[in-house]
């Protein structure tokens, strides 16, 4: 039986790690990491800190197909939006399945997800099974229906998703979908070994894990002293305007890490829905739309949050702890 535990250079596979090591010993766990090349090297560190201290056998994942998500943005011809999220699938879900797939034994997988992450997260189960949609639909009308009946419809958009999926089944469609990479190679395996996940840390809270971590001597990764609310790809497609005026303000290097990507890419990081029209800069000849390069988003984010630089000048200044779980309390 193989004990993995896939690690983010975050405090919730952290403390997942050495909940592992201690029920398990540390011989018998590998922490794998899923290397998107777009990290902040405060995290890199960390993970070897972590490593180095713990002491447990560690594995590094990429992609065979691309050399990180700059790459592969360059190869797509964009960067990744919230409708069009490739970057998870190819950098971190197709090198983690081929990792599976290339064991010959029963596999336990250990995950540091929490339910009160997300409402996503809030809907997965403390135990799961790793290839579990290879088996069951991920998405189908009816499921798309059940989500509408507990929180109905409001924007147009979702009026529309639910208007489909009801005339589609009054057809007798049920649409039902499944993953389907490397089906075959899936099906295979799953009749020789099992493949269990276990996420301990499934009912705490954000302070609970970071205390689990601190309790045992260890550090957490310190992005997190620094404002960050999480880590790992940094910034992520998905990130908010204040984790962007954290960057604008803490980390002005990242800024000029996206300058670099976008004139690579010949693309812009965010799409333009994130910032008002009036702040592009930018222009799309393919769809004929204006679009936002990082140097619009952060005059955007920075005239935005004025206010508060005035209410600096005027003595107001800060002087708590940056961390948004307030770790220096
Ligand atoms: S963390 Fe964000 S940017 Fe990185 S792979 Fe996941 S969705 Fe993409």
């Amino acid at each position: 039986m193989k004990l993995i535990v896939p690690i983010s250079g975050g405090k919730d596979s952290q403390a997942t790690l050495l909940y592992c090591i201690e029920k398990f010993g540390v011989e018998n766990i590998e922490a794998v990491f899923c290397d998107t090349k777009w990290e902040h090297e405060l995290t890199y560190n960390h993970l070897s800190y972590t490593v180095e201290k713990s002491g447990v056998k560690f594995k590094v994942l990429s992609s065979n197909k691309y050399d990180g998500f700059v790459d592969l943005c360059k190869k797509k011809k964009r960067f990744p939006s919230s409708q069009v999220g490739f970057c998870t699938i190819e950098l971190k879900v197709v090198p983690m399945i081929d990792y599976v797939l290339s064991l010959d034994e029963n596999v336990m997988i250990f995950q540091g997800i929490r339910s009160d992450e997300s409402k996503k997260r809030a809907q997965m189960n403390e135990e799961c099974r790793y290839f579990k949609y290879y088996f069951q639909p991920y998405t189908s009308n009816m499921i798309v229906l059940e989500e509408f009946f507990k929180k109905p419809p409001i924007t147009d958009k979702q009026k529309k998703k639910e208007r489909k999926a009801i005339d589609r089944l009054l057809l007798g469609h049920n649409d039902e979908k499944f993953f389907t990479y490397r089906k075959k190679d899936v099906f295979k395996w799953c009749e020789k070994y099992s493949d269990d996940i276990h996420r301990p840390f499934f009912n705490s809270s954000a302070e609970d894990v970071i205390y689990y971590c601190l309790d045992r001597d260890y550090k957490i990764n310190p992005l997190y002293f620094r404002g960050a609310s999480r880590v790992g790809c940094f910034p992520c497609k998905n990130a908010r305007h204040d984790e962007i005026q954290l960057i604008i303000t803490e980390f002005p290097d990242t800024i000029e890490k996206i300058k670099k990507a976008e004139y690579y890419v010949e693309g812009t990081f965010f799409s333009p829905d994130y910032i008002p029209q009036r702040y592009h800069s930018g222009f799309d000849t393919k769809s004929g739309k204006s679009i936002c390069t990082i140097g619009d988003v952060v005059k955007y984010i920075t005239d935005k949050n004025i206010q508060f630089s005035l209410l600096e000048e005027f003595g107001y200044e800060s002087t708590e702890c940056k961390s948004v779980f307030n770790i220096c309390e």
